[in-house]
């Protein structure tokens, strides 16, 4: 498993000389299994060099969305793949009580937000709303979890050949109101994970 990090800022990309350590643009990691299989975490403004590099080939890209704030879409539109013709994609979007919020990542293609329109996008883009069934299917070992965050969205863990990742941004460990996932729920879901990445706001 390889983890790169290509965005790492939330709410805005922030460029400048204080973020040059890091970086300056927003949420984007890229995942490539062991078997190939290729798990882009959210699509911020960090999935633009991301792109430069993945339109190199064609394979399958599987993209798992936290939630459909700016600061995880945003970098969609300027991702190279979605522009490749009959380059296969598939967009998680979520489960169904946060799938309408995720929805704003092809809406903000509409002409007006952006000049180009999603259904004129020459790849193969596929949506997937049953998250949870299409994660089991796969081979690749990953599950989700609802994250406490207004408007919803989804934590990922994923698992391969003993090594082990989590995927848990904008993630209030104690929200206002009843969370989504406890405390301790979240404790059982980390526990031993060799990588947790995870904001610290
Ligand atoms: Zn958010």
């Amino acid at each position: 498993m390889l983890v790169t990090f290509y965005g790492v800022r939330g709410s805005i990309a922030a460029p400048g000389p204080s973020t040059i350590k890091y970086g300056g643009n927003t949420s984007c990691v890229h995942v490539r299994l062991n078997t190939g299989n290729n798990l882009i975490f959210d699509a911020g403004t960090g999935i633009r060099k991301l792109g430069m590099k993945l339109k190199q080939n064609d394979e399958p890209l599987l993209l798992l969305l936290s939630h459909g704030h700016w600061d995880h879409i945003q970098g969609y539109p300027f991702f190279d793949p979605i522009y490749q013709p009959g380059r296969e994609i598939l967009v998680c979007q979520g489960v169904e009580s946060n799938a309408i919020a995720l929805k704003a990542i092809l809406e903000q293609m509409d002409g007006s937000n952006f000049p180009v329109h999603a259904e004129d996008l020459p790849s193969k883009i596929t949506t997937v709303q049953q998250v949870d069934e299409y994660l089991t299917a796969q081979s690749f070992n990953t599950v989700r979890k609802d994250i406490n965050h207004p408007g919803g969205g989804n934590a990922y863990r994923i698992e391969e050949d003993g090594v082990s990742i989590a995927y848990i941004t904008d993630n209030e460990l104690d929200p206002p109101g009843a969370p989504q996932t406890t405390y301790y729920q979240w404790v059982e879901f980390c526990r031993g994970v060799d990588l947790l990445i995870h904001d610290a706001q």
